[in-house]
This record gives C-alpha cells, sequence and structure tokens, in this order.
C-alpha cells in the first residue's frame, strides 16, 4: 500500500538509477513535471532517465532537457533494460498504471521503489511504494515543486526546473484562469519570477507555435463536425480519420480543441471524439457540477478530473457519437 512520500524523503540523498515515466501521449503537465523532477535529480547525484510511452506534440521539444527524453515506442528494448535496473521509478501525471499503455506491464513487473505524484482521483495505490495523490491540486508540477521544497531542496531550484514546471501549471490551468489556480499556485510562480523565469516566451512556444495547416482544420471541424444539443446544454463534436490525414493533423495539434465548446453561452458539457489509429479517443470537459470523471468511468473506459476527463471505444465514430447521445439522456436534470 502507497506511503506518504516524506518518508520517502531520507532516501533522496542516496544516489540511484532513477527512472521517470509519465503517462502515453504526455501533454505540458507530464512532460514539465518529469523534466522538472529530472532537472532536480540529477542535481542531487542521482542517474536519471526520463521515458515516455509514446511519442508527444512538436510544441513541447523546446523544452529544456527534452532531448533526454526516450520515446518507449521506439526504443523498447533500452527502456526495458533501464527498468530492469531502476532503484527507483517516478510516476508521474497519472492515476493508474494502464495510462503508460505498454510501459505498465514492465513497471508491474519489475521489484524497486515506486513512486506516484498525480492528482487524478482514485490512484492505483496497491501499485505504488509511496506517493502523493491530491485532487486539490493544480498540476503534477506544482505537486513536484511542492516536493522539492518540502524535502528541503529549495536551494536547487533553477531556471530549468523552474521553465519546466511553470509550463505544466500553465497548460493544466488553463492559464492561470481554471478554480484550481490557487494562492499557491500564484506563490510558486512569484518564486520562479525571481529566480529568472521568462513566462511569455513560455506561452508563445506552447500556444503560438503551430503550423497554419492546423488552424484551418480548427475552422473545417468548427463548421463541419460540430453540434449543440441545447436541451442537454451539450456541445459535441466528432472528427474522422480523413479529417486528420486532410489536414496533416499530428499528435498535439487537437489539443484544447475540446475548450472551443465551452465558450458557447450557457453550454456545460463539452464532448469532443476522436478517430485515433487503434481507437475512438473522447475528451470530456464539463462547467460546474456536472462531473465528467464520473461520465468518462462509467460510460466510456475513462476517468480524470471532475471538470476534464477522458475515455476510449474500439466502436466507429458514428457508434460512439450514437451511444453518447444515447447516453446524455439520462443527463438532462443535471444538465440543466
Ligand atoms: P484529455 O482530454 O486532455 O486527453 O484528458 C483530460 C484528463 O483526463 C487528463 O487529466 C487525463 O489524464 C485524463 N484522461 C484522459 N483519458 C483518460 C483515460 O482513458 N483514462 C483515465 N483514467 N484518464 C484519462
Ligand atoms: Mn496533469
Amino acid at each position: 500500500m502507497m506511503q506518504p512520500i516524506h518518508l520517502f524523503y531520507p532516501q533522496l540523498n542516496n544516489p540511484s538509477k532513477i527512472i521517470i515515466v509519465s503517462h502515453q501521449k504526455p501533454d505540458g503537465d507530464a512532460m514539465g513535471s518529469s523534466l522538472g523532477l529530472y532537472h532536480f535529480l540529477i542535481q542531487l547525484g542521482h542517474t536519471v532517465n526520463v521515458i515516455s510511452p509514446t511519442n508527444w506534440a512538436n510544441f513541447l521539444n523546446w523544452m529544456p532537457g527534452v532531448e533526454h527524453v526516450i520515446d518507449f515506442e521506439k526504443n523498447q528494448e533500452k527502456c526495458n533494460q533501464l527498468i530492469q535496473s531502476a532503484n527507483i521509478i517516478f510516476c508521474l501525471d497519472f492515476n493508474v498504471l494502464y495510462r503508460t499503455k505498454h510501459v505498465a506491464p514492465l513497471i508491474e513487473a519489475v521489484n524497486c521503489i515506486k513512486i506516484l505524484i498525480d492528482h487524478h482521483q482514485e490512484p492505483q495505490v496497491d501499485a505504488f511504494t509511496y506517493g502523493i495523490s491530491n485532487t486539490a491540486k493544480s498540476s503534477t508540477c506544482e505537486m513536484v515543486y511542492d516536493f522539492i521544497v518540502d524535502s528541503g531542496n529549495a536551494s536547487t531550484l533553477n531556471i530549468n526546473i523552474a521553465t519546466c514546471l511553470y509550463t505544466g501549471t500553465m497548460t493544466d490551468t488553463g492559464s492561470f484562469r481554471f478554480p484550481s489556480t490557487t494562492a499557491s499556485v500564484h506563490k510558486m510562480v512569484a518564486h520562479f519570477k525571481e529566480i529568472g523565469l521568462e513566462h511569455a516566451i513560455i506561452h508563445d512556444n506552447i500556444y503560438d507555435n503551430f503550423l497554419e495547416n492546423r488552424l484551418r482544420f480548427i475552422g473545417f471541424v468548427l463548421c463541419n463536425r460540430l453540434e449543440v444539443l441545447y436541451e442537454y446544454n451539450t456541445a459535441l463534436m466528432y472528427v474522422y480519420k480523413q479529417d486528420l490525414y486532410k489536414y496533416d493533423i499530428k499528435t498535439g495539434d487537437t489539443e484544447g480543441l475540446v475548450n472551443y465548446l465551452l465558450t458557447i453561452e450557457g453550454i456545460k458539457f463539452g464532448a469532443i471524439v476522436i478517430d485515433r489509429e487503434e481507437e475512438r479517443k473522447w475528451s470530456f470537459r464539463s462547467k460546474g457540477n456536472f462531473d465528467v470523471n464520473t461520465f468518462a468511468r462509467l460510460h466510456f473506459e475513462g476517468g480524470g478530473h471532475k471538470n476534464a476527463s477522458g475515455g476510449r471505444t474500439d466502436d466507429n465514430v458514428e457508434d460512439t457519437v450514437k451511444r453518447f447521445k444515447q447516453t446524455i439522456k439520462q443527463y438532462e436534470q443535471e444538465l440543466q
């Protein structure tokens, strides 16, 4: 059973072979927390390797240290060896091991210290030796900052750590606007500014760094793939494989698309399904009390947070959209 993370602090000073792993298709928070932790741990003399279960969005490729991140799908043998010989595995920004896709069985099989730092609901506590799970936290990046400070290592904070941790906090808080943006978040950012963080360039690198085709793709799907179900205060979008091919859409290009749905006045529930190679992947967002974590768990093999979650299905786009429309009928009251 997962022990409180502070019980691990004394071991931080024994140089170890450490692996850091986050969820598949890592987002800003997953990549930011992994690299922030990396820049911290190498200062303590550890041998650190960061593994991503899959590839990631191009807009993360400017991040300090990203050149050290190993894509599991492209280096399975090497990753396997690294995991076999690790003393400690840090698991960041996911609650259940299956979020690491094909890395999950390898983590499960090795007998070493496994540490969870995460802010999603219902963590798989039996899978970890130590950990901290706090759904009130804005981001895993903020939790890595707490980990560094609480373990007595605030003096190691440098510009690389600050840049990485700021990135994930910014992306997971919708640029500091979601309710999860607490005073602690702003205090952390103030601390980063004091050590020289340049925040404006980070926003540019993440949000203003796309190709023209992505903007045209967004225009296309907003015009052609959007349905507003006013009786349920719900907006729904579906993207076909042919749309992704037509506009040459890559990993990360569809991130944030779901947020457009909630910009419509009165809409409380936004749902988008994207036709991926091996599955149809849902993203759910809500405003207020409608709990999309539970919705994703119950109906689409997923989970996440109360106001942001995801899920999947093997059904084709038409069938899953049909089932979605059928399913929300039972939530008519809650969505009023
Ligand atoms: P996104 O829509 O940005 O991919 O995901 C929103 C949130 O839901 C993220 O916090 C993500 O970790 C979580 N999430 C997305 N897909 C899944 C899933 O299939 N299972 C679980 N448990 N969480 C998911
Ligand atoms: Mn996160």
